[in-house]
């Protein structure tokens, strides 16, 4: 069988479809689009057939050299029937629609859905920082927190689809509520917008200065983004709004380490763009909190793939499923 196969990657913001090449992990070729994200299922559906039809054209390949088409989504899927739990960040009824179904009519490929964070964990195990491991955890940080983990050599799913759910572990009793239905999530303290929400309240209360400046003082602007470039030239609010975010990362991983005892946590997404400035609190926070696991032992390591990383997870996961979608 042909080692091609499409990768589609739908954010909260970006909307992306690869050519891949499942045997090496590479993209052969990619297009994005904005995703249209309050114009409904229906146009959603389009674009990811529009843009599919697009990289295909543009790379030369048609339907007869490609295996399969997998598409990664920003929420739980039901990986057998097609069919989505749960878009908590994508408004619309998606749970009646059979997604895999549609798809796979309209493209005239075998459809395979995923978790876009497990597509990461998939490939990042597969060609990037998880190389050569038994077992890991992957952290992907970016508009919300999603994870994936590796369990005995195989992406482990779980008796649901939920297993690796890393961003809705709880680090804080009676905490934000979650957009999951929960509080106190990961994701509700360390996510992209968590972090721009902390720089914009740093500049109501007067707190930091580089923020204000940084944004022009219009508050819209504030990001995630503009409170690292205030931490790195060295404003001390926007530091210790990152050693908070670390610290909550840190404990976070610090209960992955003692449920998985993995040989590597892997850290990936828009946020960890930061870098050292994360991982540097992340480090400290679990070599204050784990002591049954030999903490110099779990290697915290951040991802390779970057944007790629989704596209080739949902690729090869459709690849390693290619066949028909079971009926609705
Ligand atoms: P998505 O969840 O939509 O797939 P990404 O993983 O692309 O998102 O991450 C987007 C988030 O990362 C946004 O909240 C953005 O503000 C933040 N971000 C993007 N670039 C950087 C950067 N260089 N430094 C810090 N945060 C960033
Ligand atoms: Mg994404
Ligand atoms: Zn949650």
């Amino acid at each position: 069988m042909t080692s091609l196969a499409i990768g589609v990657d739908l954010g909260g913001t970006n909307l992306r479809a690869a050519v891949v090449d499942t045997s090496s992990g590479t993209v052969l070729a990619s297009v994005r689009a904005d995703t249209p994200i309050h114009q409904g299922p229906p146009a959603i559906i389009d674009l990811i057939v529009e843009l599919v039809q697009k990289v295909m054209t543009e790379s030369g390949v048609t339907s007869v050299s490609l295996s399969a088409a997998g598409i990664g989504m920003p929420g739980l899927v039901d990986v057998e029937r097609g069919m989505v739990i749960l878009l908590p960040n994508i408004p619309g009824d998606w749970s009646q629609i059979p997604l895999g179904q549609i798809l796979n009519q309209r493209l005239g490929l075998s459809v395979r859905l995923i978790n876009d964070a497990r597509a990461i964990t998939l490939a990042e195990w597969t060609n990037g920082a998880g190389q050569g491991t038994d077992s890991m955890a992957c952290y992907a940080i970016g508009t919300g927190i999603g994870g994936g983990v590796v369990v005995g050599g195989r992406l482990h799913l779980g008796s649901g689809v939920a297993a690796g759910e890393l961003g809705h572990q709880i680090v804080e009793l009676n905490g934000l509520r979650c957009n999951c239905g929960g509080r106190g999530c990961l994701e509700m303290y360390a996510s992209g917008p968590a972090i721009a929400a902390r720089g914009v309240q740093a500049v109501i209360q007067r707190q930091s200065m580089s923020i204000a400046v940084l944004a022009e003082n219009d508050l819209n602007r504030v990001t995630a983004s503009t409170v690292f470039q205030a931490a790195r030239e060295g404003d001390p609010c926007a530091r210790a709004i990152l050693e908070e975010v670390g610290t909550y990362i840190g404990i976070a991983v610090s209960n992955t380490i003692h449920t998985l005892n993995p040989q590597r946590v892997v850290f990936g997404g828009g946020v960890m763009a930061a870098g050292e400035l994360l991982m540097a609190p992340i480090r400290r926070t679990v070599r204050e909190h784990v002591f049954l696991v030999p903490v110099q032992r779990v290697e915290l390591v951040m991802a390779q793939l970057g944007d790629n990383a989704g596209l080739i997870g949902a690729a090869a996961w459709a690849q390693s499923k290619a066949g028909p979608v079971k009926a609705a």
